[in-house]
């Protein structure tokens, strides 16, 4: 079977790849459907499903208490990408994070994925920033960064399980990609340790990597440059995502520690509706995604979350 990493290095045109987060717990997949039944036509290359861990929510009970609850909102990250690919005979990319969860329960997610088929993952350590909001996996039995990951899949691939028990081997061995960041990650010191990181990703398997968001390209040139002189070769796909909203000029860069650059701020100042604003934010991402495809970029991954609609009109621009 033919792995996501191997479609992205064989690609010869400019294509099309997306994210999308499974339903909130208690919504229909056909929310999820009708996300793909909108850029379907686009012809994605692949489809990323996000993964989440439990949280802990507090309710307002009465006379001042409050009611701790521990919910994981969007479950079935395994099954939305099981149904995708049934349904729709895309490939899909769950992610997997380590953070929340124990490496027995991603060891149980890697059987399930392997009885339906699914190869390709991206591996990732999760959000870990709200520490009072997430709730830890317990005990020794946790990968702390995505490296720790990357190891415990490299056996599963071997067919050695946790237990140090050994299966048959497999047919067909889990593919992966990780999560790189042009503005550097949030918690690292500089971006030469976060490069550094990066690389030992890449050395110990990881075939391609995926961007954070960023909104000057710049940004992402300076990253894709400094990587291939650290010798990280593997394919880059930056990850865009089109401004929909007013709050998101202050709300994106509070959450995922990107740059909004002036000239953008700019024009989404002067914006009075968030019609308005998607309006500038696909200008702005049609300019983005002209200008990476013109400098030899050849995918480009679009971040689905409340922007289908505007990823379609850019999409419509450039394909
Ligand atoms: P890591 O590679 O583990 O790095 C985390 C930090 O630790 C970095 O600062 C790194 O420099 C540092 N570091 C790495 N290894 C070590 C080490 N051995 N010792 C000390 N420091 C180290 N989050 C979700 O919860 N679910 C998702 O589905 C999801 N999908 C994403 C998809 C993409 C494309 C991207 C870019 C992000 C996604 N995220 C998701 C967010 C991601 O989980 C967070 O950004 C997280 O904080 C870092 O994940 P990572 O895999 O990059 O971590």
């Amino acid at each position: 079977m033919t792995t996501a990493a191997q479609l992205i290095r064989d690609l010869k045109a400019p294509a099309f790849s997306f994210e999308l987060l499974p339903p909130l717990k208690g919504n229909s997949i056909n929310r999820v459907f009708a996300t793909i039944e909108t850029l379907k036509d686009f012809n994605p290359v692949y489809i990323n499903i996000t993964s989440h861990r439990d949280e802990v929510v507090y309710s307002d009970i009465e006379r001042g208490l409050y009611e701790r609850k521990v919910i994981r909102k969007r479950p079935g990250t395994v099954a939305v990408a099981a149904a995708i690919q049934h349904r729709y005979g895309i490939k899909v990319i769950p992610h997997i994070i380590c953070s929340g969860f124990t490496r027995s329960e991603t060891e149980y997610a890697l059987i399930d994925l392997n009885f339906l088929g699914i190869h390709d993952i991206l591996l990732l350590r999760g959000d870990n920033s709200h520490k009072e909001r997430f709730v830890q996996a317990g005990g020794d039995d946790v990968n702390k960064y995505a490296i720790d990951l990357i190891s415990q899949i490299n056996e599963f691939n071997k067919g050695i399980f946790l237990d140090s028990t050994a299966g048959e081997p497999f047919e067909t061995p889990f593919s992966y990609g990780v999560a790189g960041y042009p503005e550097k990650h949030e918690e690292a010191p500089n971006l030469e340790s976060d490069m550094y990181r990066l690389k030992k990703k890449v050395e110990a398997g990881a075939e391609y990597v995926i961007t954070q968001m960023f909104f000057d390209n710049r940004a992402y040139f300076n990253f894709v440059e400094r990587c291939r002189c650290e010798g990280i070769t593997v394919p880059i796909i930056p990850g865009l995502k089109p401004v929909t909203f007013m709050n998101q000029l202050t709300v994106l860069p509070k959450i995922f520690h990107v740059d909004i650059p002036e000239p953008f701020a700019k024009e989404l100042r002067k914006c009075k509706t968030d019609a308005d604003t998607a309006k500038v934010g696909v200008e702005w991402c049609t300019q983005q995604a002209k200008e990476l495809l013109n400098n030899n970029v050849n995918l480009l991954h679009f971040y689905t979350l409340m922007a289908t609609q505007s990823i379609k009109q850019v999409a419509e621009a450039i394909y």
